[in-house]
């Protein structure tokens, strides 16, 4: 691996009220030694009824635990009623914000112009979209994985300039991997994190596509990390229904240790 630091991330979904959140973030805190966070970044992306608990926690503790929000609004004000701006979210210290996860493409119809948008929006706001990619069972079943997941990419970051994407942080999530237990195998992950890679060389040369993180997401838990962790192209995790048990969330950020 180039000298990329790794990313664990935590997205809690919508789970776990502020009080929770709190209660979470604290046992993190409490487990997680500066030994850790020398050798990866550690995130969690809880709902943003719980950010401004986290907020307060780590800018009044000083943690070093990084935490964002698992989506944001293309516009940045206005009529858009149930909304959260990038605006808001760069107010309440949020680093991140995911966008197209696939619970928002398959709930939300989020397509990749929706996504190429709120891109937009959270460069305009100084966040680090963690964009998500990556196919359904049917594509998979059909050997379309690859091609299907670079179009996601390619869709997404449509106009995007070298100097934002250089900054980005791009999530495969093979959806057929999501919350099933189902994992892909490490050299799954690879190809596809492989073909991102070499894709970002293409659209922008080798320099950014060096330097930006890819992570794996789907069933990652304490006993599997280490091996996708081991894949070249691999630059961390986002993990979902592991993150919300802080044992074994911070297993994973020790890659199973
Ligand atoms: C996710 O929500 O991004 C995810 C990868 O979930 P899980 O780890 O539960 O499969």
């Amino acid at each position: 691996m180039a000298d990329r630091k790794p990313l664990i991330a935590g997205n809690w979904k919508m789970n776990l009220n502020h009080l929770e959140a709190i209660a979470l973030v604290q046992k993190l805190a409490f487990s997680l030694t500066d030994k850790d966070y020398d050798k990866v970044d550690v995130a969690v992306l809880p709902p943003f009824t719980d950010l401004r608990s986290v907020q307060t926690l780590v800018a009044g503790d000083k943690l070093r635990i990084l935490y964002g929000a698992q989506d944001l609004s293309a516009h940045d004000s206005g009529a858009y009623t149930g909304e959260i701006s990038g605006a808001m979210l760069a107010k309440l210290g949020c680093t991140f914000t995911l966008v197209g996860h696939s619970e928002r493409r398959q709930y939300h119809h989020e397509d990749d112009a929706l996504c190429n948008a709120k891109l937009k929006a959270a460069f305009r706001h100084g966040l680090t979209p963690i964009l998500c990619v990556g196919e359904g069972l049917p594509i998979r079943q059909e050997g379309r994985h690859v091609e299907y997941t670079l179009e996601q990419l390619d869709g997404a970051l449509s106009g995007i300039p070298a100097e934002q994407a250089k900054s980005i942080v791009v999530a495969y999530e093979p959806v057929w991997a999501i919350g099933t237990g189902e994992v892909a195998t490490p050299k799954d992950a690879q190809e596809v994190c492989g073909a991102i890679r070499s894709r970002l060389a293409e659209s922008y040369g080798d320099e950014v596509a060096q330097v930006v993180r890819i992570l794996y997401g789907g069933s990652v838990k304490s006993g599997n990390i280490a091996g996708i962790m081991a894949e070249p192209d691999i630059d961390g995790a986002l993990v979902g229904g592991a993150s919300l048990d802080a044992g074994e969330f911070v297993k994973i950020c020790r890659f199973g240790e």
